[in-house]
């Protein structure tokens, strides 16, 4: 197997990714457990500012 000789840059890579949008990551949407709201992955939820079980954003 070929192993390649140099490691690519990262402006190397974001014009690949840029490139082939085949290669992006895609954006994952899970639902917040408390209010059911689509949130992000290991990020706290907008709404009710809760992550992990416990409140880490003051709400009103
Ligand atoms: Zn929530």
């Amino acid at each position: 197997m070929g192993v390649p000789k140099k490691r690519k840059s990262k402006m190397r890579r974001n014009r690949r990714r840029a490139a082939n949008s085949n290669l992006r990551e895609a954006v994952q949407v899970t639902e917040c457990p408390k209010c059911r709201e689509p949130i992000l992955p290991h990020r706290a939820c907008k709404s009710c500012g809760y992550y992990g079980g416990r409140e880490v954003i003051a709400t009103e």
